[in-house]
């Protein structure tokens, strides 16, 4: 692979990245100098550049075209933007970014797709890529309620007419998967025969006649013995695959992410990538031991006493304990209320304690309005013990959370990455959760309230990943096909700080990245159109034209492809 060509020689990079500015900021010429364009900067005060200037991996300068051209020297690399949009890179707070990479190669993804008729076209085109016999398939990111032109499920009949010669899997988020009748001959499910013992009772759908209707239903759990079945990439394709992950995320025009769950194969490839210098991908990881019974609960806090984070660096550390402390009061993701039971609350506040006694950050999932009151309740009990004022302790997901929670988080010092299933899932909730689905999440009330608070996902089965289609999401409360799902909306700057600067917060790195600033880490994102002002319902179209990590393009639209993986 010939991946460093278009990179900034790394000689100078490492030369002028070693603390000497901004003294030398004076006199040594930038590497490289983006004018002509309207830089969003998203710093404090939202200010609107027109050029800015990179050396190594940092801005070095922000400006007027006039000014910033005054820095270039005889090898400075000019980029003329001719009017085009910039903001910073995005972060996303909260993804299953590793996980993600074991199939991504393989999965036929649906994010942002807002045509049935489209999605029809895409699986007749893979199963024509992959031949008889070979799986289609995705494990969630979409729902049918997407489809503007036709949003309903799809039938075993009409996948198996679909696609006749290749099984077939399509997961909507959580929620359900279509199986065509290859697929379930594959897995075993088969009119008068028992459902195979790992599948969750109940969640293989017949008809009356006892035949599998070809759905799955019921919740995480009710998903996990199909996901578990589909075909992972083969070891010597594991690379392939994440690098496939990686450059679609800056094609998105993602740079940074909070990840749950760091998958130990992928993260080897992404550390072999960075000592080789082309991670292209910031990744702060939320991992760590959660318990499921007492005894488990005496092991990980004895783990909790021995854990170290930030032992890393910019491209990849540890940043945060979670997503879970006690696995049974984690949230199912269609669960409509919850009762956290005491004595499972008694085991949650003691892996709390140990997190504070060590110093240590928390991001916990959060979901249904009792169990964030039932944390709040334990986590003002250990605060009266061990203050976790400056431990940015987060709750994450939050689409039930409301102006109360709100307040007594923020008396706490703590933090809301919010991650709003609905998305995507907004039509499902709605069947749920009725009129109360309008305020999950309540958008405009967490705004309001002035806490600290971030965009995240959840993708890539969750959610959607498009950070365009969370900010359109944001800004209209309408879901990928315009189906309307929640009321409270906010400002567009507002969605953008939230996915840019706050989220640099959320994973530790106010400092050095979540806006276009002197000093800070070049990662940012060239635009199609201008975020600022296109209608709002085009937000979701937006297309970067060029991704920057580090000062190292990353995704060029003009190549076709991603730099990166030629
Ligand atoms: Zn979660």
């Amino acid at each position: 692979m010939n991946r460093l060509n278009l990179r900034v020689p790394l000689v100078g990079a490492l030369l002028l990245a070693s603390g000497i500015f901004p003294l030398r900021a004076q006199q040594a010429a930038p590497d490289l100098i983006l004018s002509n364009g309207k830089i969003i900067t998203v710093d404090e005060r939202f200010t609107i550049a027109q050029a800015v200037a990179v050396r190594g991996d940092r801005i070095v300068a922000v400006g007027t075209s006039q000014d910033v051209a005054r820095l270039a020297g005889p090898n400075t690399r000019r980029i003329d933007l001719r009017g085009k949009s910039v903001i910073p890179g995005l972060i996303d707070n909260h993804m299953h970014l590793l996980r993600a990479g074991q199939t991504w190669l393989k999965e036929l993804r649906f994010d942002g797709v807002e045509s049935r008729k489209k999605a029809i076209e895409l699986i007749q085109a893979r199963a024509k890529a992959v031949g008889p016999g070979e799986w289609v398939f995705n494990i969630g990111g979409w729902a049918h309620q997407q489809f503007a032109d036709d949003p309903k499920p799809f039938t075993r009949e009409e996948l198996d007419q679909i696609a006749p010669n290749n099984p077939v899997s399509l997961q909507e988020s959580y929620y359900q998967i279509f199986l065509n009748s290859r697929a379930l001959k594959a897995f075993g499910i088969e009119a008068g025969a028992p459902d195979p013992t790992d599948f969750v009772k109940g969640s293989i759908q017949r008809d009356a006649a006892g035949a599998p209707t070809g759905i799955i239903k019921g919740d995480i759990a009710a998903t996990r013995p199909v996901a578990a079945r589909l075909p992972k990439v083969a070891a010597n394709q594991l690379e392939a695959s994440s690098q496939a992950l990686v450059s679609d995320m800056n094609r998105a025009g993602l740079t940074s992410f909070g990840v749950a769950g760091c998958n130990a194969d992928v993260l080897d490839i992404f550390q072999k990538w960075k000592t080789q210098g082309h991670l292209n991908v910031r990744t702060f990881c939320i991992g760590g031991a959660a318990a499921g019974t007492p005894e488990q609960a005496d092991r990980s806090i004895e783990q909790i006493a021995q854990m170290k984070l930030f032992q890393g660096d910019d491209y990849i550390d540890n940043v945060f304990f979670g997503e879970s402390v006690y696995q049974p009061l984690h949230d199912p993701m269609f669960a409509l209320k919850s009762n956290p039971p005491p004595d499972q609350l008694v085991q949650w506040r003691r892996m709390a304690m140990a997190l504070a006694t060590a110093g240590l950050p928390l991001h916990v999932h959060a979901e249904l309005h009792n169990t964030i009151d039932a944390f709040l309740d334990q986590i003002e009990a250990v605060n009266k013990e061990h203050s976790i004022k400056n431990l940015r302790w987060t709750l994450a997901h939050v689409n039930q959370i409301n102006a109360a929670q709100l307040e007594r988080m923020k008396k706490l010092g703590m933090y809301a990455a919010v991650h709003p299933w609905a998305v995507i899932n907004g039509g499902i909730m709605h069947e749920g959760f009725g009129e109360g689905a309008y305020d999950m999440p309540a958008l405009a009330t967490i705004q309001g309230s002035g806490i600290m608070w971030g965009f995240g996902t959840d993708a890539t089965a969750a959610n959607q990943y498009l950070p365009f289609t969370t900010l359109y999401f944001a800004v209209t409360g309408k879901m990928p096909g315009g189906l309307k799902v929640i009321k409270q909306t906010i400002a567009r700057e507002d969605a953008l700080i939230a996915h840019t600067r706050k989220n640099a917060f959320l994973v530790f790195h106010e400092d050095d990245l979540g806006a276009i600033q002197p000093g800070k880490f070049a990662d940012l994102v060239v635009l199609d159109r201008d975020y600022l002002t296109i209608p709002a319902d085009q937000i979701k179209d937006i297309k970067p034209t060029m991704t920057m990590v580090g000062g190292r393009i990353v995704y060029d639209s003009a190549a076709q492809t991603s730099i990166a993986s030629r």
